[in-house]
C-alpha cells in the first residue's frame, strides 16, 4: 500500500478524503475531534507544497440534494481558523480546483447522487480533481462509496494518508504481531453485534474479558438467573460454542462474579449489589460490582497487549458508570499496549480524560469493529490493489 507520507506531490494537487463527520447543532460544531485529527494530513500536503481539496460527508442529508444543514461551511472555516488561511466551499465538482499552498473544502459529498452506492461515473469524477487521491477517513473506510473506495480505484495515484496508516497499525499490533499475553475486553449492549468481533478473537487472544450486555448472555448460558437484565436468549448456543472453542484451546473467559443492579435503567435508580447467584427476579444488571472489578483487574496485570471495545455497563447513566471507569483506569495506569475501538467505549474513556493515557483510540466505530471481526475495509482493499 503507498502510503503519502513517502510521495513528492510539490506543485500537485492533492485530494484527501477524511472523516469530517462532526456533530453539529444549529450550524455549530459541537465536537471537533475529527476535524483535529484530520489537520495534520492537511498540513503535510501543504508542506509538501501541494494544493489540497479535502472531501467528507457530513450527516444524512438527501443524496443528491443541498441542504444547507448539511452544509460542510462551518467546517471549512474551522479547517481556516486552525490553517490562519481563508478555506473556501466549492459548492460543485467544476468548481474544486485549487492553487499549490491552498486549501478547498468540496461540500458534502452527500449531495452528489451516486455516493452512497458508489457510482463509478461520480468516483471517476471524485479521482479526477487531482494528481493524488490520499484515503485518509479510516471512520468511513468500511464502506464501500464513491468517495472512498471508488475514487481509491480510479485515481491516477491512490495512498493511504497518515491517520489510516496509524488506526491500521494500531490495529495490526492486537491482530497480528501481539505482543502476548492479548486480552480482549469485550463490553457493550448485545452479543448480536459483537458475535463477528468474539468469534474472529476467542481465536486469537490468551483471555476473554466481558462485560456489559454481552457477559449477561453469557452468564446465562451458564444457567445463571439473570432478572430482567437485557441478554440475548437466541444467543445462549452461541454463547456456549465460544465458552466451550475458549476452553478448548486454554483461553481464560472470566465472567462477573458480582454486579449491580437496579428495577430501571434511569438515572437516580437505586443500585445495590449482589452475588451474579442472586440476581432479584425484577431487577437488571446494569454494571459490574467490585469484586468484579477487583477479578478483571488481577486478569489484566499480566496483559501485554489489551483491546478493548464496549462499555461493561449502562456507564451514560448514574450510578451505573463506575465499573466501566475503573477499568478505564486499571487500563491507563496499565504498562500494556492498549488499543480502544468502538464509539462508546471511546467516548466513555474521553469522558473520564484518559483517552492520552492509552495507547490508541481509535477514531472509527464501524470500521474499528469491522477490523476486530477480522474483515479487510474495502477502501484498505482497494488500495491494497494499486500499485
Ligand atoms: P461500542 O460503541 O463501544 O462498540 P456498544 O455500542 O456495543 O459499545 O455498547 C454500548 C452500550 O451498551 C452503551 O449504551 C451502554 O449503556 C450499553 N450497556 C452496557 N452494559 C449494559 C447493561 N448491562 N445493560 C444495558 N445496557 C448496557
Ligand atoms: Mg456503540
Amino acid at each position: 500500500m503507498k502510503r503519502f507520507i513517502d510521495l513528492d506531490v510539490e506543485g500537485k494537487t492533492v485530494v484527501i478524503r477524511q472523516d469530517l463527520n462532526v456533530p453539529m447543532k444549529n450550524g455549530r460544531i459541537t465536537n471537533d475531534k475529527r476535524i483535529r485529527a484530520a489537520l495534520p494530513t492537511v498540513r503535510m500536503a501543504l508542506e509538501k507544497g501541494a494544493g489540497v481539496i479535502l472531501i467528507s460527508h457530513l450527516g444524512r442529508p438527501v443524496e443528491g440534494e443541498y441542504d444547507e444543514q448539511f452544509s460542510l461551511k462551518p467546517v471549512a472555516a474551522r479547517i481556516g481558523e486552525a490553517l490562519g488561511m481563508n478555506v473556501p466551499v466549492a459548492r460543485d465538482l467544476v468548481a474544486a480546483t485549487v492553487q499549490p499552498g491552498h486549501v478547498v473544502v468540496l461540500e458534502n459529498i452527500r449531495f452528489f447522487k451516486g455516493e452512497k452506492k458508489n457510482d463509478p461515473e461520480l468516483a471517476a469524477k471524485i479521482a479526477a480533481l487531482g494528481d493524488v487521491y490520499v484515503m485518509d477517513a479510516f471512520g468511513t473506510a468500511h464502506r464501500a462509496q464513491g468517495s472512498t473506495e471508488g475514487a481509491v480505484r480510479k485515481a491516477p495515484v491512490a495512498c493511504a494518508g497518515p491517520l489510516l496508516v496509524s488506526e491500521l497499525d494500531a490495529f495490526a499490533k492486537v491482530l497480528d504481531a501481539p505482543k502476548r499475553p492479548l486480552v480482549a475486553l469485550i463490553g457493550g449492549s448485545k452479543v448480536s453485534t459483537k458475535l463477528g468481533v468474539l468469534q474472529n478473537l476467542i481465536a486469537r487472544v490468551d483471555k476473554l474479558v466481558v462485560g456489559g450486555g454481552i457477559a449477561n448472555t453469557f452468564l446465562a448460558a451458564q444457567g445463571i438467573n439473570v432478572g430482567a437484565s437485557l441478554y440475548e436468549p437466541d444467543l445462549l448456543d452461541e454463547a456456549k460454542k465460544i465458552m466451550e472453542l475458549a476452553k478448548s484451546k486454554g483461553c481464560a473467559l472470566p465472567l462477573p462474579v458480582d454486579v449491580v443492579t437496579a428495577k430501571e435503567l434511569a438515572s437516580g435508580q437505586k443500585a445495590s449489589v449482589h452475588n451474579v447467584n442472586e440476581v432479584p427476579a425484577d431487577e437488571m444488571i446494569l454494571d459490574i460490582g467490585p469484586q468484579t472489578v477487583e477479578l478483571y483487574r488481577r486478569e489484566l496485570a499480566d496483559a501485554a497487549t489489551v483491546v478493548w471495545n464496549g462499555p461493561v455497563g449502562a456507564f451514560e447513566t448514574e450510578p451505573f458508570g463506575a465499573g466501566t471507569k475503573a477499568l478505564a483506569e486499571i487500563l491507563a495506569a496499565s504498562s500494556a499496549f492498549v488499543v480502544v475501538g468502538g464509539g462508546d467505549s471511546v467516548s466513555a474513556v474521553e469522558g473520564y480524560g484518559l483517552a492520552d493515557k492509552m495507547g490508541y483510540i481509535s477514531t472509527g466505530g464501524g470500521a474499528s469493529l469491522e477490523l476486530l471481526e477480522g474483515k479487510v475495509l474495502p477502501a484498505v482493499a482497494a488500495l491494497n490493489d494499486r500499485d
